[in-house]
């Protein structure tokens, strides 16, 4: 596919894109999308930063999907790494002794990567698996460390770790969790670090208001009753939250202290979306457990690593970690994980992340002076923009961002995602500045006559 816009629509392309929207409204249960929509826009192509859909319509996809396609769309590299792995063995597990030898590469693969001290591997098939895993990993540690009584998770408001029973518990939205019964006990809910909606506290005050809050609550439930606490390293679907440089610095010494362990969820933060392999490095810290997905493989294939530290692995290993999935080393995910991973980094991926990442941001900064932008922040490739209905007290649009990105997409052909407070832009990490600048201009087209009651 070409970076040409629209192509021509032929009869045969109306006549099957009716056919799938019909058959899609009649079969397909899609997260979050009310029954009675009626629209679908049926993707069908890609390549690079580019999705055309059934219709012809090509898009830049300024959310790499779901925060995960690292190498942009069509690498045929990996359809062939994929199909020669499918060739001479497709799939076979990982319990007890059984092996495969991708499973082993990548594992070695990503130990060199992570930061020193976590060198041992997991696999799932995903982000909401890793933290289901890594969350079990942190309370059997301390049960067999002799210390069972250690059972509490601290998490913070606004994160997002995934929808399983543990992760969708520890995830700090309230709509993963008003209308499912009883989340899983012994979790509590930090504030975020958030310098936007902190203000009060100004850029400096920020992290000694939730170290406070931390130690706070570190007695209040008392340290010899907490496992571990979880935090994306910069909160994603939260709303791109970049803390303050010393934030994680001080947790993680707060936490240490007590012997509580700290999991990173760098599910949207791995593999270059920083402009480091890990945001971890970003930060300097290393995390006792750290769990990965999406640009593992770039979603080519669903697949997910938890790296864990020596301490925590031999504690959870001495009688066998009694728990894995059916896919846990699936070797056409590691072979395509392996082949991903040389993409990323013999194309210098991690530099035009932060190269471009600043680029795009210097284009982006002159949106604050518009009324309803209050703040554009970025890392890397990551970048969050929060629309105000008013600046002084910093409210969101009354109608939260999504009429916004819907705008973006059919009037500029830009594809992102909102979360009711921020527009947030995860492109794949080989946007150019051509596309930079595209991006940039159709924020700047849109967000110039959004007004403050969103409309
Ligand atoms: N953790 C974070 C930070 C995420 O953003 C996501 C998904 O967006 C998840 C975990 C869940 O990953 P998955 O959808 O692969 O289960």
């Amino acid at each position: 596919m070409s970076a040409s816009p629209t192509v021509p629509v032929t009869a045969s392309a109306t006549s099957r894109t009716a056919h799938w929207i019909q058959a899609d409204r009649d079969r397909l249960i899609h997260p979050n999308l009310p029954a009675d929509r009626q629209d679908r826009i049926v993707m069908v192509e890609g390549n690079g930063c580019r999705v055309r859909d059934s219709t012809g319509r090509s898009y830049l996809d300024a959310a790499a999907v779901l925060g995960m396609m690292q190498v942009g769309h069509g690498r045929s590299e990996l359809a062939e790494v994929a199909a020669a792995q499918m060739n001479a063995l497709e799939c076979f597990h990982t319990w007890e002794l059984m092996s495969n030898d991708k499973a082993v590469e990548l594992a070695v693969r990503l130990a060199e990567l992570a930061p020193a001290g976590l060198e041992r591997v997991f696999f799932t098939s995903g982000g909401a698996e890793g933290n289901e895993v890594a969350l079990r990993m942190a309370r059997y540690f301390h049960h067999r460390a002799g210390r069972p009584e250690r059972t509490w998770v601290l998490s913070r408001k606004s994160a997002y770790h995934g929808i399983g029973y543990g992760s969708g518990s520890v995830s700090g939205l309230p709509v993963y969790h008003e209308g499912f019964g009883p989340t899983m006990p012994d979790v509590h809910h930090l504030t975020a670090p958030d310098p936007y909606q902190l203000q009060q506290y100004g850029e400096e005050g920020v992290t000694d208001f939730c170290l406070r809050e931390l130690r706070e609550t570190i007695e209040r439930i008392g340290p010899g009753r907490i496992a571990a606490m979880i935090g994306e390293p910069v909160m994603s679907v939260g709303g791109a939250v970049v803390p303050p440089a010393d934030y994680w610095p001080r947790v993680a010494e707060l936490l240490r202290q007590h012997g509580i362990l700290l999991i990173f969820d760098e599910v949207v933060t791995g593999y270059g979306r920083t402009g480091h392999w890990f945001a971890a490095e970003h930060f300097g810290v290393t995390p006792d457990i750290m769990v990965t997905a999406k640009g593992l493989t770039s979603g080519y294939v669903p697949h997910g690593a938890v790296l864990v530290s020596d301490e925590v692995t031999e504690m959870i290993t001495r009688n066998g970690f009694p728990i894995g999935f059916t896919y846990t080393g699936h070797p056409t995910a590691c072979a395509v994980a392996l082949a991903n991973i040389d993409l990323i980094d013999h194309e210098n991926m991690l530099e035009n992340a932060t190269k471009t990442g600043a680029y795009l941001a210097q284009r982006l900064a002159g949106l604050q002076d518009l009324p309803v932008v209050g703040e554009v922040r970025q890392l890397g490739l990551m970048l969050g923009i929060e629309l105000v209905a008013d600046k002084q007290t910093r409210t969101p649009l009354p109608t939260g961002t999504a009429p916004v990105a819907t705008a973006l997409r059919e009037e500029a052909g830009i594809i992102l995602r909102g979360n009711p407070r921020a527009l947030l832009i995860n492109p794949p990490l080989v946007l150019s500045r051509d596309e930079a600048d595209e991006l940039a201009e159709g924020l700047y087209a849109v967000l110039q006559r959004v007004n403050a009651d969103g409309s």
